[in-house]
C-alpha cells in the first residue's frame, strides 16, 4: 500500500518556462517557484508577459513538445512503477505536460489547466485547488497508503511535510538551507535508494 508522489518540474522534466524563455528569448519568463513562492503572483506575471508578446498555446506547445524529460527520468519512472504505485503532483498545467507524459509513458498526474480563447490566447489559469499537492498526499494517508514525496522546490515543501517522508532532489542552496530535514538527493539512483529506504524504515516502524 505505498505510493510515491514525484514533482514534474525539475525533477522528471526541465522547468518548462525557463525552457520556453530560453527558446522565445523573453528573460522575464525564466522567473519560476524557486525565485517567487507565491504562486499566483508568478502565474498573473507570466500571462500579462504572454500576452504582451502575443504568444498563444500553440506556440507554448510547440516548444514543449520539443522538449523531452530530462536523461534517466522515463527509467527511473518505469522502475518506480514496478514496486510501487506512482501519482505525479505538479503546478504545471494538462495543455503543457501532455508531449512530456506521452514521453514518459503516461503516468498519473494531478495537475491545474489553462483556458485560452479562440485565437489561442492564455487568458486565465486554473487552479484544480489550492494547496493540491499537499492535498492530495493528506488524501492517499486516509486512504491507508504509505507516501513519500519528492520535489526540488518551495511548491513542493507542503507536500513533503505531509508525507510519511520528503525528499529534496535537485534542489536549489535556499531551499536545503531552509528545510534542513529532508534528505538531498542529486541522481536518480539516489532518489531511489531514498525512497526505498523510506518505505523500508516505516515498515519496520
Ligand atoms: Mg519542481
Amino acid at each position: 500500500m505505498q505510493i510515491v508522489c514525484l514533482d514534474l518540474e525539475g525533477v522528471l522534466v526541465p522547468e518548462i518556462w525557463i525552457e520556453f524563455a530560453a527558446r522565445t528569448g523573453i528573460p522575464e519568463l525564466r522567473r519560476t517557484t524557486r525565485d517567487e513562492p507565491n504562486y499566483d503572483k508568478l502565474m498573473n506575471y507570466r500571462l500579462a508577459i504572454l500576452a504582451e508578446n502575443k504568444l498563444g498555446l500553440p506556440d507554448i506547445q510547440k516548444v514543449i513538445a520539443e522538449m523531452g524529460p530530462v536523461e534517466g527520468a522515463r527509467a527511473f519512472v518505469d522502475g518506480l512503477r514496478e514496486t510501487y504505485q506512482l501519482i505525479i503532483l505538479s503546478d504545471t498545467f494538462y495543455e503543457f505536460a501532455h508531449p512530456l507524459m506521452r514521453q514518459l509513458g503516461w503516468p498519473t498526474l494531478f495537475c491545474h489547466s489553462l483556458e485560452a480563447n479562440a485565437d489561442g490566447k492564455v487568458v486565465n489559469y486554473r487552479l484544480r485547488m489550492p494547496d493540491q499537492k499537499r492535498e492530495a498526499v493528506q488524501r492517499l494517508k486516509e486512504l491507508r497508503f504509505s507516501v513519500v514525496a519528492a520535489g526540488d522546490s518551495y511548491n513542493d515543501t507542503a507536500m513533503l511535510g505531509e508525507a510519511h517522508a520528503g525528499i529534496l532532489f535537485r534542489p536549489p542552496e535556499k531551499v536545503i538551507k531552509e528545510f534542513p530535514q529532508y534528505p538531498v538527493t542529486q541522481t536518480f539512483a539516489d532518489l531511489r535508494a531514498e525512497i526505498d529506504k523510506a518505505f523500508a524504515t516505516r515498515a519496520a516502524a
